[in-house]
């Protein structure tokens, strides 16, 4: 597969040739990098890479996050073809690819993880030797780097602050759309590029059935009355198309400027985690507050299992962990009770259940999950304090009193068939109390 692509490309891609490198950002509409691709040059041609160095880390074949994107490039595909130009799929390490080839230039989205950050400097290096022009543009966020720091120039841990300079520096200009379609003549034209199976790529089809791409306005509307449960449609689903740029960042804000707050400060924790990553990239690996890395985790196996497999005992937590295994999504106010209960109730490490969540989620973004993992746990910037140790039967109370979801995904709950649970509450706060404690002193 990698030499047919390197041949393909090698013909297709000449000293003429603008390249587009798509990443996170699959759309054609209102696309940073690419609207300035097409502005600037003339045959732009639309590259996606299958990266071997991220692929060969998933160990399931039948992942869904590779069949969205593979069904995403399918739909860029067609509008491409619409347009009298293709897309160039390639299954390389983009180190490699760039290597093979000579274009005039190379035009792409910025991409904050640390392993994306390094990929492009090696990038940017083999295009300079070859006097290639290398271009990188902000697209994911609405600010990223230094565009929201304290006045003192450095960055913000407290999202409070953070939200509030970051909503005093918004204006017209950083929400406005980038007219990509303006440019359309500028595609190079070619005729259809196959684009390689999932197959080819050493991957399977999945059949899993992904959210929507539709903002639900009236969502939006109630959001900040109906997003705490579970059991209703109360959220937008939309992580998975911000994930891979199927949706615009900008266009979304638009909307929660006029529609919620509350909606507008979740895509502001957004910018916030990835900004976070950005200038803390040892986050990846160690607690944000070193103190937490003291902290003597239990780690059971056993445990760690039945978590993973939703047979804990305590029903809301299961009923996540069965949502999130069979589905790939999990609701937010649910996912901060089963992180919780893993690191609290388990005093299992955060950095397993961190593991476990980018292997299901459909959504899986590790700025923010990342985020999320640390703030459970305690030791993350801006986290909730370390002895709030969710209690699953009050959460159960306050946000599934009626059991509707509880019931829909552990339908045994409540009856003999179930089992008791696993770790008594009393016994488990008063563990990891003294735990946290102790490593903290
Ligand atoms: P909505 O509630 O409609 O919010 C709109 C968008 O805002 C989301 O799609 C998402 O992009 C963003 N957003 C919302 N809440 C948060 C948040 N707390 N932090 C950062 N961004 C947010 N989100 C991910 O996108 N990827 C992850 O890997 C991820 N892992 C998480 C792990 C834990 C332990 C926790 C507690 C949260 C995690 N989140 C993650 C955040 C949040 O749970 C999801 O973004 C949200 O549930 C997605 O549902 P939605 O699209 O309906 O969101």
């Amino acid at each position: 597969m990698k030499n047919n692509h390197h041949t393909l490309a090698q013909q297709v891609v000449d000293r003429q040739t603008t390249i587009f490198w798509f990443r996170r950002d699959l759309r054609l509409e209102d696309n940073a990098g690419l609207f300035h691709a097409l502005r600037n040059n003339e045959h732009v041609l639309p590259v996606f890479i299958f990266d071997t160095v991220i692929l060969d880390e998933l160990e399931d074949k039948f992942d869904k996050r590779v069949d969205f994107i593979h069904q995403s490039l399918l739909h860029l595909q067609q509008q491409l073809e619409a347009l009298g130009s293709s897309l160039l799929v390639v299954y390389d390490n983009p180190v490699h690819f760039y290597k093979s080839i000579h274009p005039k230039a190379v035009y792409t989205n910025h991409d904050y993880e640390p392993y994306a950050i390094s990929r492009d400097a090696a990038v940017q290096k083999i295009l300079e030797a070859k006097q290639v022009t290398f271009k990188t543009f902000k697209d994911q966020v609405i600010f990223e780097k230094q565009e929201v720091v304290k006045d003192n120039g450095e960055p913000y841990t407290i999202f409070t602050p953070y939200s509030k300079k970051w909503k005093a520096t918004l204006n017209a200009f950083y929400m406005k759309s980038y007219p990509s379609e303006k440019y359309f003549d500028s595609f190079k034209k070619i005729s259809p590029i196959a684009i390689p199976s999932l197959q080819d790529i050493g991957f399977e089809e999945t059949h899993a059935i992904f959210p929507e791409r539709v903002v639900k306005i009236s969502v939006i509307e109630k959001y900040d009355k109906q997003r705490d449960f579970p059991a209703m449609a109360g959220t937008t689903r939309l992580s998975i198309h911000l994930r891979f740029g199927t949706v615009s960042i900008r266009k979304l804000v638009q909307i929660a400027k006029r529609r919620n707050e509350v909606w507008l400060n979740e895509l502001i924790w957004r910018d916030f985690y990835a900004m976070i990553l950005y200038h803390f990239p040892t986050v990846v690996t160690k607690a944000f507050k070193p103190a937490y890395d003291n902290i003597a985790w239990k780690n059971d196996p056993n445990d760690f299992q039945r978590w993973c497999d939703g047979q804990t005992g305590y029903p809301i937590v299961d009923a996540g962990m069965r949502e999130l295994n069979e589905t790939g999504f999990m609701h937010n106010r649910v996912r901060m009770i089963v992180a919780s209960f893993l690191t609290k109730h388990l005093l299992i490490d955060w950095r397993w259940g961190e593991a476990y969540f980018a292997k299901k989620l459909l959504d899986y973004d590790l700025a923010s999950n990342n985020g999320g993992w640390q703030w459970a746990a305690g030791s993350g910037c801006d986290a909730a304090p370390y002895f709030r140790v969710f209690n699953p039967e009050l959460q159960t109370e306050k946000f599934d009193a009626d059991w509707k979801y509880i019931r829909k995904w552990v339908p045994e709950a409540g009856t003999p068939e179930y089992i008791a649970p696993m770790v008594n509450h009393k016994m488990a706060r008063d563990r990891v109390l003294h735990a946290y404690k102790t490593a903290l002193e």
